[in-house]
């Protein structure tokens, strides 16, 4: 047996000082019990009050089965200081010289007197120990005690920091994008992210029927037979075993414009899983109402509210009086459809206001690298349509390549705010192609998008023409 029992003590002091998660808490200290012979597992349980289970620390949280021995020990242990071959025990107040043979000493972990788990100790068959041995463990296991009690509170309270930033983003995509197609894929990518063990599903009701908008499929029918229950009155729906819930999306006029449905594939929705999910619920219902009141006013604009270049409505207007006029006065026109290269990693990697502060950021070097009688449009998301009138294929390869060469020099700041200099630089890829009077301005364009396609085949960050 380790025979110096204040050098173990300071071993284990070590350890928790250090910043562990469980499993690393787990692994220090079975290299520090190793020292005692016979000595062969640890094993960490922690009493999940919220679900009423039992969950293993060291094997992803999982719940412990209700007629499980480790279970029984925690029935049984209440008012003991160890259950040891599953009898309970209490420790004397003198020590003698009993000698116990152990395979199995489960010893309380315990939170604000009560206790919240158990620590498991597994031996070899039957290995002798004596009371000071016992002793020690008891100091052992409320030392460990407080430790898991920390870890486990930071882990809690990372969950609620992850959760608040989730809101606020939910928030703050609506400040320049009010289109649905593009903000609700987002907020599902974003409650896909937070609630990590459920599919997230988000629906939008169009004349009457659920779309499904994120993800790309949902071949549950339970799902639909959901949605189809689902009233302004409703609060939530749970069903198959609380494995599926559905939260409704309410509008400000009191109307079901969508649900959020969360499924799991292993344990039912806990408490605290609908409470994040009704408060996510109700955020996402106000970003998607402003956006959709956002977006009539927006109608009868002309111009793209987050990189000040024409939008897509005024495009289509612009082409139709371009192709009008190249006809009756027989100039030369060109179409340019650019596309930002790996734009999704710059949204994953430094979030969407970054994205968005990206997308600014080009639009104004395409305004200033092109001629004043070029006309920029955003065309949706991260693309862009330029027109460019009074210009021959030629001329526009050199306009598109100084526009590409422009784009890949020029750092882009991430952020508005003075203090904060992060930048980062971004490629772009480009299809041109030069007007036939045979064709439509829809199917110029279209053949612009194919060169883009060519580029982007070809290795992106390059020009193609049609
Ligand atoms: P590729 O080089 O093939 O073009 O890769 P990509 O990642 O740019 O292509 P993809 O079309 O898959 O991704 C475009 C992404 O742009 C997806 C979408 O979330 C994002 N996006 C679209 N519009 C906006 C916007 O207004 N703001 C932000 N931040 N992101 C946007
Ligand atoms: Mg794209
Ligand atoms: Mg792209």
């Amino acid at each position: 047996m380790f025979r110096d029992k204040l050098h173990f003590l300071s071993k284990v002091a070590d350890v928790l000082i250090k910043e562990v998660n469980t499993s690393e808490l787990a692994d220090e200290l079975k290299a520090v019990l190793s020292e005692f012979e016979g000595f062969k597992e640890l094993r960490l349980y922690v009493y999940d009050s919220v679900t009423n289970t039992m969950r293993d620390c060291l094997n992803s949280w999982s719940i412990v089965e209700d007629d499980s021995d480790v279970y029984k020990s925690f029935g049984t242990i209440k008012g003991y200081d160890f259950v040891i071959n599953s009898k309970a025990y209490k420790l004397p107040a003198v020590m003698s010289e009993i000698t116990l043979k152990i395979t199995s000493l489960c010893m309380p972990i315990v939170k604000e007197s009560k206790d919240f788990g158990i620590m498991e100790l597994a031996f070899e068959e039957n290995t002798p120990v004596n009371m000071e041995f016992l002793f020690l463990m008891k100091i052992f296991a409320s030392q460990v005690s407080l430790k898991l009690q920390n870890i486990v509170l930071t882990e809690q309270s990372k969950i609620n920091v992850e959760f608040h930033d989730s809101m606020k983003n939910i928030a703050k995509i609506i400040e320049t994008q009010y289109e649905l197609n593009y903000i609700v894929p987002i907020i599902g990518e974003m409650l896909d992210r937070f609630i990590t063990d459920h599919l997230i599903y988000v629906f939008l009701k169009w004349e009457n029927e659920f779309k499904l908008v994120w993800p790309k499929a949902c071949n549950d029918e339970r799902i639909f037979d959901v949605l189809n229950r689902l009233t302004p009155e409703t609060e939530y729906i749970l069903t198959n075993n609380d494995k599926i819930g559905a939260f409704p999306l309410i509008s400000e006029e009191g109307e079901v414009i969508g649900c959020i449905v969360a499924r799991s594939t292993l344990e039912a929705l806990s408490k605290r899983d609908i409470s994040y999910l009704e408060q996510l619920t109700r955020q996402s219902a106000i970003t998607i109402n402003r956006a959709n009141s956002y977006s009539k006013i927006l109608q009868y604009a002309t111009i793209d509210a987050l990189t000040n270049l024409n939008n897509r409505r005024q495009f289509e207007l612009r082409l139709w009086q371009e192709i009008a006029t190249t006809k009756r006065q027989n100039n030369p026109l060109c179409a340019m459809m650019i596309d930002i290269d790996f734009f999704k990693k710059v949204n994953d990697t430094y979030g969407h206001a970054s994205g968005d502060a990206v997308l600014k950021g080009v639009a104004s070097i395409i305004k200033s690298t092109l001629r004043e009688s070029d006309i920029p449009s955003r065309y949706g998301g991260e693309e862009f349509a330029v027109l460019l009138p009074y210009t021959h294929i030629d001329e526009a390869k050199i306009v598109g390549e100084r526009l590409r060469k422009a784009v890949e020099s020029t750092p882009i700041k991430l952020n508005d705010e003075v203090s904060d200099v992060k930048t980062i630089s971004v490629t772009i890829s480009m299809g041109l192609a030069e007007f036939n009077k045979k064709e439509t301005g829809e199917e110029l364009f279209e053949r612009a998008d194919k060169a883009l396609y060519q580029a982007k085949e070809n290795g992106r960050n390059r020009v193609c023409v049609s």
